[in-house]
């Protein structure tokens, strides 16, 4: 049968304390046991389904948790209190001083940050490598590596990894494979490609409506549990868990995910069509000619298409600036950072996301000065929003 993550997510049978449709909110940091011995017994792990104390667990974010894991196909998840949190928790579970990370360079600037000049602290050293060149990572791997680490969009060049090429490599070497998928919920399934860790910001497209940021980690219930226990699990000891009322209303809006990725998809798509058609530089690896189209589509649960994220090339950072401060006053969207949200949003990623990477390693990675990176929105009338840029592009004697 074929894997369908968003029948997978309707499917739950969650309710209310009361019967309500949506599962109740446990707004407590702390529960009650009728008997002394179930709360030893649930402090060593032993008693299923017993809550003790919120950063530990709590019922919204277990609801959360369980759909979270039904769309990845995960026996577990576990939610956290940012993107950040999410992955910076599953590197320091995953790796203790001594260890070695091979490191797609094309990362989240955050990630790139916590790797280049957190991770020393702890003597965790990183090799950071072209994560599409197959024969340097494998050269990159060493007996220490104890992970291999990508997103499957890369930000912020939309460059596929091909993951179930990378799993392979990671695992001849006994590293743990963990994949960012925050581009691209529903659409990949990196779970299904060989990923044994999948993280997302959740404040982007999952959430999808901005007013928060949150994260998940996606993995076995053995990963999960060392994750969260209480003598020397990372998540647990460092605590960065999600808010109880964030999950509930992150648990609403993943409901619809399917339906606004389809939206995001077709927005983009129809844009990318249309500059192409004008001759811009652009990037978008859902027509033929971007490299990856053809290992993207392999990889995708197609229904759900290639995606709302797009850049244009304006060659130099003064045309970028120029391009977004029109587009905002003509009102195609915001000039902002993230992405996922129902506006479009664009920002200049060398010097907003990914500012932490230097400018060399840009210039490595084949990131232009003029990048112009696009979330396309759920516009419901697209051609109008084109007929907007292009009026900008036209101002500015680009076409
Ligand atoms: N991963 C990716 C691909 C991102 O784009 C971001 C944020 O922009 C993060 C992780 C970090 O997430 P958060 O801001 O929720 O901590």
């Amino acid at each position: 049968m074929k894997f369908d993550p968003a029948s997978n997510i309707q499917d739950l049978l969650q309710f209310g304390e009361f019967g309500g449709v949506n599962p109740s909110i446990t707004d407590s940091a702390t529960y009650t046991f009728m008997e002394a011995q179930t709360m030893t017994g649930t402090f060593e792990g032993e008693t299923e389904g017993c809550f003790l104390y919120s950063r530990h667990w709590n019922p919204s974010n277990k609801f959360l948790a369980d759909a979270l894991a039904a769309m990845e196909g995960t026996e577990c998840a576990w939610v956290t209190a940012s993107g950040m949190a999410a992955i910076t928790s599953t590197i320091l579970q995953i790796c203790s001083a001594g260890d070695h990370i091979v490191s797609s360079v094309t990362t989240y600037g955050g990630t790139f940050a916590f790797m280049k000049n957190y991770l020393p602290k702890f003597n965790i050293d990183v090799t950071f490598v072209d994560i599409t060149d197959l024969d340097a990572v494998k050269a990159a791997m060493k007996p220490n590596t104890k992970m291999v680490y990508t997103e499957t969009m890369t930000n912020p060049l939309l460059r596929i990894s091909d993951l179930p090429a990378l799993s392979k490599i990671a695992h001849a070497g006994n590293a743990k494979f963990v994949v960012d998928n925050t581009f691209t919920p529903l659409m990949v399934t990196p779970a299904k490609w060989g990923a044994d860790v999948v993280v997302y910001s959740m404040t982007k497209f999952i959430n999808g409506k901005n007013d928060c940021v949150a994260g998940a980690i996606c993995a076995s219930v053995d990963f999960v549990n060392a994750l969260s226990s209480v003598i020397d699990g990372t998540a647990m000891l460092l605590g960065p868990v999600l808010d109880p009322l964030r999950s509930s209303s992150i648990l609403k809006n993943l409901h619809t995910l399917h339906i606004r990725m389809k939206q995001h998809s077709y927005n983009a798509m129809y844009l990318a069509t249309k500059f192409k058609a004008i001759g811009l530089k652009f990037n978008y690896p859902g027509l033929p000619e971007h490299i990856d189209y053809d290992l993207l589509t392999k990889l995708l649960n197609t229904e759900y298409g290639y995606g709302g994220m797009i850049s244009i090339d304006m060659g130099i950072a003064e045309s970028a600036n120029e391009l977004m401060e029109r587009m905002q006053i003509a009102g195609v969207g915001y000039l902002a950072v993230s992405l996922g949200y129902f506006k479009t949003l664009f920002s200049n990623s060398g010097k907003s996301t990914s500012s932490e990477v230097p400018k060399e390693t840009q210039e490595e990675m084949g990131m232009s000065e003029g990048l112009v990176r696009f979330s396309v929105g759920l516009d419901n009338d697209i051609e109008r929003t084109y007929q907007k840029i292009e009026k900008c592009l036209k101002d500015m004697n680009l076409i």
